[in-house]
């Protein structure tokens, strides 16, 4: 597992910095500077003036000066007027133009010598679900009509603030969907005085004309503000989500470890308590063992206890003659039948070499002896091994009652000189210091 920690929460630092940077954006964007695309002056670009003189109409156009886009509308008196003004075409076949949707605004800067109040400025739209090649003039019409007066020289004009002209709705079917201006195929922008000019002579020049807009639409900046944010935060919660599913999977992992561990070292433990207080050969407990039993045995001294010390006879002698091995069996053989004959509260321990000691619990002092008698007479009625080669072994042993007022060693010191005193009888006896009993 990777050793790289993950904080708990947003670091404090990269909350504010992304705050920060959050304001940034939001305050900001405003003072981007715009995107503009400049289409007049272009000498590149195709530009036309028309007029109706040609065709039987009473206006007539000319270019006062070509390069600045200044051109004159004169008026002639007697004749009917419709129309004459500037076009700057924007596509060359009049169906593939420019896409301004993404502009806000067009800015002109114009000089107008004229006493007409008012002017158009329009353009075409060319969509193919409303117009076809071979008429120009199906390209929707979307015009804006401003007051001569208010051009200063400069004019804005909202791409929001233009219609679509009605006189162009009525002469052709649109359906509904395409009422609205459209922006995203303008194939010509253009001036005109609009019919019915006053007789005499219009002048206008066109010294700029811009499209303006943001880089990125206001909409668009906060959606992607907004949206990194979203991103982010999800993207925070999953991976450290991530994260804590696998510390967690790791710390499980380590934590069952870790308990069989110590289960393990606890059975060890056990064990080797076990062995320590144990005789090996025999499984009884050893002196340790004993002493430590018998430290919860005083506790509860309210009870009578009796001490036998009991001693194989000749030992020794079953040693030299049926080798150490079989000594050993002996000694296992007496074990299991000490522990055959005693209570599961006495205490069963091998004291030495062929020497056990018995705490017997509860044991009335007139049935010392009779508990003593009977071990020793066990011991000495089975055989050891096989009948082809039987050994009779008898033992010796030294029983007193644990007197109140004295210590373990006192008790087990005359526990032991009884058992001398068995010796010196002829041994395979039992010896108490109750008189009543004596054997
Ligand atoms: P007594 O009747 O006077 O008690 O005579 P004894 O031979 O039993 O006594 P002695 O103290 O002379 O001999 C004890 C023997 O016990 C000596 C020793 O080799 C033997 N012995 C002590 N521990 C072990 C043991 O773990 N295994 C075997 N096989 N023999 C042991
Ligand atoms: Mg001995
Ligand atoms: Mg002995």
């Amino acid at each position: 597992m990777s050793t790289q920690r993950l904080p708990e929460t947003f670091p404090r630092w990269l909350l504010f910095a992304a705050l920060l940077l959050t304001l940034l954006a939001v305050v900001g964007h405003q003072f981007i500077p715009p995107r503009v695309h400049t289409l007049l002056p272009d000498t590149n670009a195709t530009r036309f003036i028309y007029g109706d003189s040609d065709t039987g109409g009473g206006t007539r156009v000319e270019w006062l000066d070509y390069e600045k886009n200044a051109f004159r509308c004169s008026r002639v008196a007697d004749k009917p007027s419709h129309y004459c003004g500037f076009n700057l075409a924007l596509s060359e076949d009049y169906i593939s133009g420019i896409d301004i949707a993404a502009f806000d605004e067009l800015r002109l800067v114009m000089k107008v010598n004229s006493t007409k109040p008012r002017l158009s400025i329009f353009m075409r739209n060319y969509n193919p679900a409303y117009s076809t090649p071979d008429n120009g003039d199906s390209a929707q019409y979307i015009v804006f009509n401003v007051r001569t007066e208010d051009i200063d020289p400069e004019l804005v004009i909202g791409l929001d603030e233009f219609r679509v002209a009605d006189w162009w709705l009525e002469s052709h079917d649109i359906p509904r969907q395409y009422i609205k201006p459209e922006f995203t195929n303008i194939t010509l922008i253009g001036a005109n005085f609009g019919s019915n000019l006053p007789v005499g002579a219009h002048d206008l020049e066109i010294v700029r004309m811009q499209l303006q807009g943001p880089w990125v639409a206001a909409e668009l900046w906060y959606r992607w503000v907004i949206g990194v944010w979203l991103v982010g935060g999800f993207g925070f919660l999953l991976i450290q989500s991530v994260y804590y599913a696998r510390r967690a999977k790791g710390s499980e992992r380590r934590y069952r470890w870790l308990q069989s561990r110590h289960k393990q070292l606890r059975d060890q433990a056990d064990n080797l308590r076990d062995m320590a207080q144990r005789d090996k050969l025999t499984g009884l407990l050893n002196r340790y063992g004993l002493e430590l039993s018998l430290d919860t045995l005083t506790r509860h001294r309210d009870m009578p206890v009796a001490l036998l010390l009991l001693d194989i006879d000749h030992f020794k002698r079953i040693n030299d003659r049926r080798g150490h091995n079989q000594g050993d069996k002996v000694l296992i053989h007496i074990a299991n039948i000490l522990n055959d004959n005693t209570r599961a509260g006495d205490l069963v321990a091998r004291w030495g070499g062929e020497e056990f000691l018995i705490v017997a619990c509860d044991i009335d002092a007139s049935e010392i002896y009779t508990l003593a008698d009977k071990i020793r007479t066990r011991i000495f009625s089975e055989e050891c091994f096989s009948a082809e080669q039987p050994l009779s072994v008898s033992a010796s042993v030294g029983a007193v009652q644990w007197r109140p007022d004295e210590t373990f060693e006192q008790s087990l010191h005359r526990a032991d000189e009884l058992l001398y005193q068995a010796k010196g009888i002829g041994r395979n006896c039992a010896v108490t210091d109750q008189p009543a009993t004596h054997g």
